[in-house]
């Protein structure tokens, strides 16, 4: 509290009018300071006291002292700081008491025994979660990341894979077209890839070989939602060239990557299969993660495996010297393997989900349990 009552020296009009703007001014800081019932009583005490408040003061500095031709002009300043002062006070007491019941006070009030607000962090979706733990195994062998467009041409989706047209492998991918390009050639007609194949080709067109490269990303077929079938689903495909690698490589890989993904106890085996781009062609299935390949679990047969202590996981094979020469490599000289597998087939695995469609669903009941 550093306002005192000056005594003035000067009585001119000018003069009296600071004084009083100056007097207005403290007894609005002093009032806004007021907080509680106490401190109002101090306030109240110190302006209006009968004895020595602000007010008394005023009539024994300003207009006792004031000499006879200002008289006049002081004691109408004074008279009419009177009222404005009351009601300063008034208006504090009451702003108080509302302030106490409700009103601007009790909504500003903190409460600190009240639990802070928490700001859950967000997580990974389950299915990025496995791509990029995939990733990461093959990243730790060498392999760097490419992706490509998710509208592709039919060239690249198709014929530079060795899917001639009207081929019967195309009839194993329902595909969604891009409406409206009858009138382009084939090759030209845009589609939603059917697979991340497509990225392979771009990464020879751009690249000489040696090639070890991943290729994560998201492919739509036209299936029909079921529990384990989605229009729109996630792959990884890998593809390794240079000048001597042999089906041992590709197993080897293949082997280590499931190990490295599911746990160093699990089996891989290969059996023959066909894709049009690779030649031969083997379908991968690992030993039952859930049986431990016995078949058979808690007395019952294995529901995960049907029994059979195994489960496919991957299709792969020696990259067909047809592919190379779409890129302009020289068959005679290069040699490589590719495989290719379905991201949330490997994570229904790895979580026990039951319904491919949860992943799509959004539902954050089900995706805060991975966080
Ligand atoms: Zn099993």
């Amino acid at each position: 509290m550093s306002y005192t009552v000056p005594k003035l020296a000067d009585f001119s009009a000018a003069a009296l009018d600071s004084a009083v703007r100056e007097l207005v001014s403290a007894l609005e800081q002093e009032s806004a300071a007021v907080s509680s019932e106490n401190d109002w009583k101090a306030f109240r005490d110190r302006w209006i006291a009968r004895k020595n408040g602000i007010l008394t003061q005023l009539n024994d500095l300003w207009l006792k002292a004031a000499p006879g031709p200002n008289k006049r002009d002081v004691g109408q300043r004074v008279n009419a700081l009177k009222p404005r002062v009351e009601q300063a006070v008034d208006a504090t007491l009451a702003r108080i008491q509302s302030g106490v019941s409700s009103g601007k006070l009790a909504a500003e009030r903190v409460d600190i025994t009240l639990p802070g607000i928490r700001r859950p962090l967000g997580a990974e979706h389950p299915v990025i979660k496995t791509m990029n733990e995939m990733i990461g195994v093959f990243r730790n062998l060498g392999y760097s990341v490419e992706e490509g467009p998710e509208i592709e041409t039919d060239f690249y989706n198709f014929e530079a894979l060795n899917f001639p047209p009207n081929h019967p492998a195309r009839d194993t991918q329902d595909t969604l077209f891009i409406a409206g390009q009858e009138s382009k050639p084939l090759r030209d007609r845009l589609l939603l890839r059917t697979h991340t194949s497509p990225v392979q080709i771009r990464t020879m067109q751009k690249m000489k070989p040696p090639v070890r490269v991943v290729c994560p990303g998201k492919v739509h077929r036209n299936d029909a939602l079921d529990a384990t079938h989605s229009p729109i689903f996630h792959q990884i495909e890998g593809l390794a060239v240079d000048t001597s690698i042999t089906f041992c490589d590709l197993k080897g890989t293949l082997d280590h990557a499931m190990k490295a993904m599911f746990g160093s106890s699990v089996k891989t085996r290969f059996y023959p299969s066909f894709f049009p781009f690779t030649e031969p062609s083997a379908d991968v299935q690992i030993s039952c993660i859930f049986c431990d390949g016995k078949g058979m679990r808690d007395g019952a047969p294995c529901r995960n495996c049907k029994a059979s202590g195994w489960i496919e996981l991957l299709g792969c094979g020696m990259v067909d010297p047809n592919v190379y020469g779409f890129v302009d490599y020289d068959p005679t000289k290069v040699s490589g393997f590719a495989f290719g597998m379905g991201v949330e087939r490997i994570a229904i695995l790895k979580y026990g989900v039951d319904d491919i469609q949860l992943f799509f669903q959004g539902d954050v009941r089900f995706l805060e349990q991975f966080g």
